[in-house]
């Protein structure tokens, strides 16, 4: 995790110039050269070798190996090294195709959470979990409103702007261990582990208002994007994944019906954002 500035050091020589040095192996009497920085001296040793990490010509790191005693590394040993060496570029490279291919599997392009394929792989597994260390499980579904129309006006790719900017924010309102998805086109998924409908709501709520407190630009002037929420929690909402899911779609549903820009929890009957609970009927 440390950071080497390029200037001077032997590694750095050897990322520059593709070839290994020193060319005879030898780190004897090298007064001003350093390994990685100035700073820091290779103490007690004789020997030294720095290999390129090469793939088809381009550097993908350096390789170094010291020893104590002098000569440790003739020729021969120098060439393989160099085998070794080509073999970890290799493998790393390898590696790295592989973790590039797994998140562009796993990832949306646009946003950066995780798609749809992933989200239901990823809510089953803690669904299973829940199951068996009893906890709560919050879903929540939401919906930008109108966004239609915001593409419409302002055009798409500024509606791609406010795809990510609201990605953003559900990411950064999440924990670690949650599951913040991009569902659909401008539908999100967040699943909060170990989150009842209480905390579920609150984060809801949160998230809305920071949505509709942000504007965005455009050529057609500055606008203001609302989100609508629905709740749905495990274990009283559904046991199933797909219950859940249908309770939650149920309860955007309803928020969206009873004017969009509000958060609905499964059961409830959607009211006007920030307006009192209702007034139960006088008894008798
Ligand atoms: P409502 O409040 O009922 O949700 O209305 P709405 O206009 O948001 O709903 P509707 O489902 O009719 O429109 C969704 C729009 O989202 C239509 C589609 O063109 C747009 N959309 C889907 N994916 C993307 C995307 O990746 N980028 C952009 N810019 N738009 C997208
Ligand atoms: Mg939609
Ligand atoms: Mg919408």
């Amino acid at each position: 995790g440390r950071t080497f500035c390029d200037a001077g050091s032997m590694a750095s020589m050897v990322v520059k110039n593709k070839l290994a040095l020193p060319a005879a192996g030898d780190w004897r009497d090298r007064g001003g050269s350093y390994v990685f920085e100035p700073r820091e001296r290779f103490k007690g040793f004789e020997s030294l070798y720095v290999l390129p990490l090469l793939v088809k010509d381009e550097v993908m790191g350096t390789f170094t190996v010291a020893a104590q005693r002098a000569g440790a590394f003739p020729a021969d040993r120098r060439e393989m090294l160099g085998v070794i060496a080509n073999q970890v570029a290799i493998s790393m490279q390898n590696g790295r195709m592989v973790q590039a291919l797994e998140e562009q599997a796993t990832t949306d392009g646009l946003t950066g959470l995780v798609n749809h394929r992933t989200f239901q792989e990823r809510f089953s597994a803690m669904l299973g979990r829940a199951e068996r260390h009893p906890m709560r499980v919050s879903f929540l579904l939401t919906d930008i409103d109108h966004f239609k129309k915001i593409n419409d006006t302002h055009g798409h790719p500024t509606g791609d702007q406010v795809l990510k900017r609201v990605a953003a924010i559900l990411k950064a309102s999440a924990r670690k261990i949650d599951i913040v998805a991009r569902y659909g086109g401008e539908e999100f998924a967040l699943v909060l582990e170990g989150t009842d409908r209480t905390g579920a709501r609150q984060l809801a709520e949160r998230i809305r208002q920071e949505v509709g407190s942000q504007t965005h630009d455009s050529a057609k002037g500055a606008f203001r994007a609302t989100l609508s929420l629905g709740v749905a929690v495990y274990p009283e909402d559904g046991k199933s994944k797909q219950e859940l899911i249908a309770n939650a779609d149920q309860a955007l549903y309803a928020a969206k019906h009873g004017g969009r820009n509000r958060t609905v929890c499964h059961g409830e009957i959607a009211r006007a954002k920030d307006a009192p609970p209702p007034a139960r009927a006088a008894a008798g």
